[in-house]
């Protein structure tokens, strides 16, 4: 294992495995970032060089996905001749313990890393207070590089690039996958932080949901928007809370049926795109992303947005359909898991458009 900053080290698999050893008495605290098949083994075979890492019973800390991180407490037992044995407390008792946060992940380019950055940074921050941590995965090259990365900026407000290079001066190898490059660079467009609220959370929340629907995938209507014309919806008051941003009075769009009058969506439901460029705008360049306001933009004649409970057709699981208002059913779009064209040339993928000419557009 290689030492990144004071307290924190980078390892791979058999770095893991010696701590469960004892044989890294100054590592407090272990965060393994493996694939759910290793980590959830029902009976691993005596001799098997990963059958430590699989769980024990721990506290299961859910996150956006089905798959859970856990943290756990590790008791080592060790022989009586050790030196060790003879000091401290615990030593006494038979054994040393060790925290460690387990997180299911395979090295895909396609797996959702941000969802379970905030909570391994944080992990990190409270074991280098008390000790030291090792983060590794597999190979120590991407998942727990990537790991690494995303602290590495947070606490020291680096970019993406300079993190990695940063890295690298400690653990040559470190080279997280293009994927996980990506989703740093929207942690660093975010502000160093997991922001939900923000347009480029949005559109890497309705890309996961394509990629999960396209796998077959049932998805739940937890995953779905709430409904903006329920009266119980907390988002008036969510907006009217960030009326006033930073001292500016900030007035959002709300998007209305023409027929009815009802609210079928906000400012903060839209899922920007690039305009023309014919692909999916959560794949164009990265530093582009998030600064493509297109609303009010004359080429689009209507707006995409995540998909939201009052989409009837959309939450029985269709793959496409129209959108039609959940009070008088005039029709307002059509959605698409498999992609539908704007006006302006741009595909977007997955696709819930709204007409702005079935829609009227107000302030609140
Ligand atoms: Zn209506
Ligand atoms: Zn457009």
């Amino acid at each position: 294992m290689m030492l990144v900053r004071e307290g924190l080290y980078i390892g791979n698999i058999n770095d893991g495995t010696a701590v469960f050893q004892g044989k890294h008495p100054n590592i407090t605290h272990m965060l393994s970032v493996l694939s759910s098949q290793i980590l959830y083994q029902a009976s691993p075979k005596t001799g098997d060089p990963y059958s430590s890492m699989s769980l024990g019973p721990g506290e299961h800390v859910q996150s956006e996905q089905d798959e859970t991180a856990v943290i756990e407490t590790i008791a080592l037992s060790i022989t009586p001749d050790s030196t060790e044995a003879k000091s401290g407390d615990a030593a006494k008792k038979g054994g040393r313990v060790f925290t460690r946060m387990t997180v299911p992940l395979k090295d895909m380019e396609s797996e959702n890393l941000l969802d379970h950055l905030e909570a391994c940074m944080d992990f990190i921050e409270k074991g280098r207070k008390t000790g030291s941590v090792l983060v590794h995965c597999m190979a120590g090259v991407s998942r727990s590089a990537a790991v690494i990365l995303a602290y590495l900026m947070r606490t020291e407000r680096l970019s993406v690039e300079d993190a990695l290079t940063s890295l690298r001066e400690s653990s040559a190898t470190a080279c997280p996958n293009s994927g996980f490059m990506d989703q740093l660079q929207m942690f660093e467009d975010m502000g160093f932080k997991v922001d939900h609220g923000s347009s480029i959370y949005k559109k890497f929340h309705v890309f996961n949901l394509g990629e999960a629907y396209g796998k077959g995938e049932k998805i739940e209507s937890s995953r779905f928007a709430s409904d903006p014309g329920e009266a119980s919806s907390s988002l008036i008051e969510d907006l009217v809370s960030k009326l006033c941003v930073n001292g500016v009075e900030k007035s959002p769009m709300l998007y209305r049926c023409r027929k009815c009058r009802r609210l079928v969506a906000s400012e903060s439901n839209v899922v920007t795109h690039n305009l023309g460029l014919g692909e999916s705008s959560f794949k164009t360049k990265r530093k582009a992303s998030g600064r493509c306001d297109d609303y009010g933009e004359p080429k689009c004649s209507s707006i995409f947005v995540e998909p939201m409970k009052w989409m009837t057709a959309v939450v029985q699981g269709d793959v496409e359909g129209k959108l039609l208002c959940a009070t008088c059913e005039a029709r307002l779009g059509n959605f698409n898991w498999a992609g539908l064209q704007c006006s302006c040339g741009a595909w977007v993928n997955p696709a819930f458009q709204l007409h702005k000419s079935r829609m009227d557009l107000t302030w609140l």
